[in-house]
């Protein structure tokens, strides 16, 4: 009896030393948080994929232009926190606004408020897109190219960091223009990164996606970035996509609404559904635009809500209230499969 007791104890201790050296390594059974579900996201053909190879998409929501009242506010650690407990992001894009009193004037001011929420969503466990908030930022190479070589080498280890280099070129010509200076930038970035997701914008607004995929970038983790607004861009700009996704490219939406294109006007709700359908059908990620309380339509906040979060359904807008229910029920899965409760964090 003696012995057999000895042999239980010895076994337990035996199990114990493995449970807290599994635990050391990282290794557990279970993610609990989506960048722990994930991992680091990849491009593979026209999808992308997460560290088992399987396509995935995330789903949240992109703040608004750094610099502008209207949007500045909510760049704060209680903000983040609740557009990940109550509207389940499972990624934030930062927008930092580069002309109009924004980076090139104020470069320290507006790169800490994209460090306030790239360090909640690390401490989340969520995906965040560091977004080059410009429309001619072929006119800001040099700063752009200091700007991500800093961030990579900052956070190029993370695999939460999403690097967005042109949000919007006008229209330029991709091959002469936006092509080298994503190039330029990427280079920088592949110095101190040589992984993690990047972003590319192209002419039109973020709508020539076909000519991109004709001649893309060399690097082996781009997607393609592609902005629409449902009631003004229709089947014209899904034929566009699905050239690029024919030609292997992948595709990220890290700007929509469910508006006009100048973020204002009534919703389309049939071209909304058929918009939806496409994303799904094709496993795009996508980010609604925006958190703010301009008056305009496609903000998703009522004027004066509160910059902390903690919002009623009555601080939403038609366009938040939507847009909240979309990204809850795309991302319900993966939040379950963490374990998520609404009261943590
Ligand atoms: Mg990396």
């Amino acid at each position: 009896m003696q012995r057999y007791r000895k042999f239980i104890w010895a076994l337990f201790c035996v199990l114990m030393i493995c449970f807290s050296g599994c635990s050391l390594i990282g290794i557990s059974s279970k993610p609990k948080t989506i960048v722990e579900l994930y991992g680091l996201i990849r491009t593979k053909g026209n999808q992308i994929v997460d560290q088992n190879e399987k396509p995935v998409s995330l789903h949240g929501m992109s703040m608004f232009w750094s610099q502008f009242k209207e949007g500045a506010k909510f760049y704060n650690e209680k903000c983040i926190d609740w557009l990940y407990k109550d509207f389940n992001c499972t990624v934030i894009r930062a927008a930092m606004g580069i002309d109009g009193g924004g980076y090139i004037a104020n470069p320290k001011v507006e790169q800490e408020k994209i460090f306030k929420v790239i360090d909640e969503c690390l401490r989340l466990g969520i995906y965040v897109i560091v977004d080059w908030h410009d429309h001619r930022a072929e006119k800001h190479t040099e700063k752009a190219v200091e700007f991500f070589g800093m961030l990579a080498q900052k956070y190029g280890d993370k695999p939460n960091i999403i690097y967005e280099i042109y949000n919007e070129p006008i229209k330029v010509s991709w091959n002469d223009v936006v092509k080298p200076y994503s190039e330029s930038v990427i280079k920088e970035i592949r110095k101190y990164d040589p992984d993690n997701l990047i972003l590319v914008g192209n002419p039109t607004w973020s709508q020539d996606v076909d000519a991109a995929s004709k001649d893309p970038v060399n690097d082996k983790n781009v997607a393609y970035v592609i902005h629409f607004y449902s009631s003004t861009h229709k089947q014209f700009l899904r034929d566009k996509c699905d050239v690029a996704l024919k030609n292997g490219c992948a595709l990220f939406v890290s700007e929509y609404g469910i508006t006009e294109a100048s973020g204002n006007g009534k919703t389309d709700w049939d071209e909304t559904k058929l918009w939806f359908n496409y994303i799904k059908k094709n496993n795009l990620s996508t980010c609604n635009w925006s958190v703010a309380d301009k008056k305009e339509t496609s903000a998703s906040l009522m004027p004066g809500a509160n910059p902390e979060g903690e919002w009623k359904e009555s601080d939403l807008s038609e366009s938040g209230k939507w847009n909240r229910n979309y990204i809850r029920i795309e991302n319900a899965e993966a939040f379950k499969i963490i374990g998520f409760s609404e009261t943590d964090n």
